[in-house]
């Protein structure tokens, strides 16, 4: 799947110049530009399964931590700019490169599609509403195969049998690790965790 020609132009360019905007954003860091081609050819693989646009999965796959590199300052200045939520600025790089990547891929790589741009933005704590393509690349973030937890191949057979049990898998894992190393929980991480987890 790494010939898969652009046809519905979610991007206005080719795959391969859609990679070469990735590789430029990513400069510093040509680890993380991998596990990007990485999540795109897990997300195509999700989307096959469950019946999702191979371009959508593509386009969001890569794009999807196109902002990590970016400085606070930038993420700062794009939350004043589109006067996104301020309480935004309490929080750091791991929430913004989702939240506000989003307005810098919109703008920098012309990207309009919502369903793209909502998934880039709940890809790092998921939603309480996830459209397909949302759980596709929350999942394929967390299982590719450059990952390396214990339990990611229980996660990965999880993933491929059933994409919500994945989803439900890694929201409960995802917040179990964050509150075994006494880390800030994203208010919104607690919400899918109620939605996808708890059970009453
Ligand atoms: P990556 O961008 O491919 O590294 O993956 P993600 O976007 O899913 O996650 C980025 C980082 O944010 C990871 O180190 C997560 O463990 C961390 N993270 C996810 N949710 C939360 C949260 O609610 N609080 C904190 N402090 N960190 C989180
Ligand atoms: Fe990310
Ligand atoms: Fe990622």
């Amino acid at each position: 799947m790494n010939n898969l020609e652009y046809e519905k132009h979610y991007y206005p360019g080719t795959r391969a110049e859609l990679i070469e905007k990735l590789r430029q954003s990513l400069s510093a860091s040509p680890a993380r530009f991998e596990h990007c081609l990485r999540v795109e050819q897990t997300a195509i693989q999700l989307a096959k399964i469950n019946g999702c646009e191979l371009e959508l999965a593509s386009v969001a796959g890569l794009v999807h931590d196109y902002a990590k590199e970016r400085s606070a300052d930038e993420f700062r200045k794009v939350i004043f700019q589109k006067a996104m939520d301020k309480n935004l600025l309490n929080w750091g790089n791991f929430i913004w490169h989702g939240e506000v990547g989003a307005e810098i891929i919109q703008d920098e790589l012309q990207i309009d599609n919502q369903q793209i741009l909502d998934a880039v933005r709940h890809h790092t704590v998921g939603a309480v509403h996830m459209t397909l393509l949302d759980k596709i690349i929350y999942v394929a973030d967390y299982i590719e195969p450059g990952r390396d937890f214990p339990d990611v191949d229980f996660a990965r057979n999880i993933a491929w049998k059933n994409l919500d049990d994945a989803v439900k898998f890694e929201t409960k894992r995802t917040l179990q690790y964050l509150m075994e190393n006494n880390r800030k929980i994203y208010p919104a991480a607690i919400l899918t965790y109620n939605e996808w987890v708890a059970e009453n």
